[in-house]
C-alpha cells in the first residue's frame, strides 16, 4: 500500500462527515434470537425480533402480561420459544443476535461479556455501555424500511422524527414497492441501462406517491417497459384542491402534507400562510395567483387557463386555497372547468375559518342549549357591497350561529341589517383577525357594537365575524373585550 505518497494537502474530500452509528439492515429470518427478561420492554424487542422471521427464545421466570399475552398469541412471522429458566452462555451460542432487559449493571456486564465473547450481536437495554447496537425508531411500510437513530443521545428525538416521516410516507408505498419488485427483472431484459431505465423508475416513484396502485396502473408500466417507451414523461397531469387550513401549518391534513410534498407546481391564494408554503417540495414551483378582499391580481379566467395548460404539460398541480376550498373558494367554478376538460382531479379539505375561529375562542358553534344550525355567509358581494340576493331574513333566527366570510368591508352595514330585520342589537358578536397566525387577535362585542364601528374590521387583516348567543361565553381568556 502506498499511503505516504499522498501529500496531506492533497486529501480527496470526504463524501460523508462523520457517522455517529451506521444504518444496516439486518435479515432474522429463520435465524434464532434470545431475549432475556420478561419485562413490558423486552417483549417490545421479542415482537420487533419475531416481526423480521425470527426464532425468539425468551428467558425469564416471569412475564409481564404483555409479555404473555404475546406469546400465548403467537407472532404475525416468526415464533417465541419460552424458556422459564435464566439464561447460561449455551444458549448465546447459537444465537444471531442478543437483547437482555438487565435488572442491574452486573446482570448487564456479565450478559455483555457472554455475548461478546461467543461473537453475538448484543444488545442491553437502555444500557448503551452495553450495546453494540441500537435497535431504530421503525417506519414500517414493509419492504421499506426506514429506521431513525439518535445513536442513543435522544430517543425521544428519535420518535419525534418518525411520526414526522410516518406522515409523509403514505401506507400504499409498501404494495408499490412489491410492484417494483415483479417488475424489475422485465425492465433490466426490456430497457437499456442509463437514462431509459432511470425515467422508468422515476415515472414509477412519481405514482407510487400520487396514489394507492391500481390494476390500469400497473398495466400501463408493463405495456411502457413493453413498448420500451420511457425517454419522457407519460404521466398524466392532475390536479389537486388542497386546503391550507387558516395558517398554522400543524392544521395542515396528512393527505394535505402529501399532496404538497408531491406537488410540480403549487398554485396559491393570497391568504396561503407562508408556514404552509415551508411544507411543500423544495423544488415544487410556487405561483401566487391570489385575490384577496377585491384587490386585482389574476382574473379566475386566467388562474383556470393556467391551471389547465399545466395539467396538461403533464405537471401534477396543487391548488392551495386557504381554510377549506370548498367553502368560498370558488372550487365550483374550477372544478366544474377541469371536469370538462377531462383533467383528473381530487379534492383534499382543510380547516376553514368558522373552525378555527371556534377552537380559539374555546366554543361551540352548535352549543345545543343556544344553536341549531350555523350559517356561513358571505358579507360581499361580487360588486363590492352587501349581498343582496341573500335571504337576510333567515339570518336573524335567534337559535342559529352565523359567520360572516369576507365581512370585514361590511361589518358596520351587516350589524345594521340584522338589527333593522329585528335581531337584538344585544346578540353577541365575536371576532377573529388572522386567526391560526402569530398575528391573531379576538375580539368580542355585540350586534350594536359592531354596527357602530368598535371592532374596526376594515384594517386589511382578514377577519371572521360570528353572530349568536352562543359567542356569550368563551372558554379561553385573553380576549380583547371591545364594548
Ligand atoms: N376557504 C376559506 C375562506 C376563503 S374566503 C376558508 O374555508 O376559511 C376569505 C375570507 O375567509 C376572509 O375574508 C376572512 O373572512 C376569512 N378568513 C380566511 N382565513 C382567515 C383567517 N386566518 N382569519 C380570519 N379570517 C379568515
Amino acid at each position: 500500500m502506498n499511503i505516504a505518497s499522498r501529500q496531506p494537502n492533497e486529501a480527496s474530500p470526504a463524501r460523508i462527515a462523520p457517522l455517529a452509528v451506521l444504518p444496516v439492515f439486518f435479515d432474522l429470518s429463520g435465524k434464532r434470537a434470545i431475549v432475556v427478561g420478561g419485562t413490558a420492554a423486552a417483549a417490545w424487542k421479542a415482537e420487533l425480533l419475531a416481526a423480521n422471521g425470527a426464532v425468539v427464545h425468551v428467558h425469564a421466570k416471569t412475564l409481564c402480561d404483555t409479555f404473555e399475552e404475546l406469546v400465548r398469541g403467537g407472532a404475525s412471522a416468526g415464533s417465541f420459544v419460552l424458556h422459564r429458566r435464566f439464561w447460561d452462555e449455551g444458549d448465546l451460542r447459537e444465537a444471531a443476535i442478543a437483547v437482555c432487559d438487565a435488572q442491574d449493571d452486573t446482570e448487564a456486564a456479565r450478559f455483555f461479556a457472554a455475548a461478546e465473547l461467543v461473537g453475538v450481536p448484543v444488545n442491553v437495554i437502555d444500557r448503551p455501555r452495553f450495546c453494540q447496537f441500537q435497535f431504530g425508531a421503525v417506519i414500517n411500510r414493509s419492504p421499506v424500511v426506514v429506521g431513525v437513530s439518535t445513536a442513543g443521545a435522544a430517543p425521544v428525538l428519535g420518535q419525534a422524527i418518525r411520526r414526522r416521516i410516518e406522515t409523509l410516507l403514505p401506507p400504499f408505498l409498501a404494495g408499490w414497492a412489491e410492484i417494483a419488485a415483479d417488475l424489475r427483472a422485465s425492465v433490466m431484459l426490456k430497457l437499456a441501462p442509463g437514462a431509459p431505465r432511470r425515467h422508468f423508475w422515476e415515472t414509477f416513484v412519481d405514482r407510487a406517491f400520487a396514489a394507492a396502485p391500481s390494476d390500469p396502473n400497473v398495466q400501463e408500466l408493463k405495456d411502457d417497459i413493453q413498448r420500451g417507451v420511457t425517454a419522457e414523461r407519460t404521466l398524466a397531469g392532475t390536479v389537486t384542491l388542497v386546503g391550507a387550513g387558516p395558517g398554522d401549518a400543524d392544521l395542515l391534513t396528512l393527505k394535505a402534507v402529501r399532496a404538497l410534498q408531491a406537488a410540480d407546481v403549487i398554485l396559491f391564494d393570497d391568504l396561503v400562510s407562508e408556514h404552509v408554503l415551508e411544507r411543500a417540495r423544495r423544488e415544487a414551483k410556487r405561483i401566487r395567483v391570489g385575490k384577496r378582499g377585491g384587490r386585482r391580481s389574476c382574473r379566475q379566467e386566467d388562474i383556470n387557463a393556467l391551471m389547465l395548460k399545466l395539467a396538461r404539460d403533464g405537471k401534477r398541480v396543487v391548488r392551495l386555497k386557504s381554510g377549506d376550498p370548498m367553502i368560498f373558494g370558488r372550487a365550483g367554478e374550477e372544478i366544474a372547468m377541469l371536469q370538462a376538460h377531462g383533467v383528473m382531479l381530487d379534492v383534499v379539505p382543510g380547516v376553514t375559518a368558522a373552525s378555527a375561529l371556534a377552537a380559539a375562542l374555546g366554543t361551540s358553534l352548535t352549543h345545543r342549549d343556544h344553536a341549531g344550525a350555523v350559517h356561513f355567509v358571505t358579507g360581499r358581494s361580487c360588486r363590492g357591497g352587501l349581498p343582496d340576493d341573500l335571504d337576510w331574513r333567515a339570518l336573524t333566527d335567534p337559535a342559529a350561529t352565523t359567520v360572516f366570510y369576507m365581512g370585514g368591508q361590511t361589518a358596520r352595514e351587516i350589524a345594521g341589517r340584522l338589527i333593522d330585520l329585528g335581531l337584538m342589537p344585544e346578540t353577541p358578536v365575536a371576532a377573529g383577525f388572522s386567526i391560526g397566525c402569530p398575528q391573531q387577535r379576538l375580539k368580542r362585542s355585540d350586534l350594536a357594537g359592531l354596527a357602530s364601528g368598535e371592532l374596526n374590521c376594515t384594517g386589511g387583516q382578514p377577519v371572521l365575524i360570528g353572530i349568536g348567543r352562543v359567542f356569550e361565553k368563551q372558554a379561553f381568556v385573553g380576549m380583547e373585550r371591545a364594548a
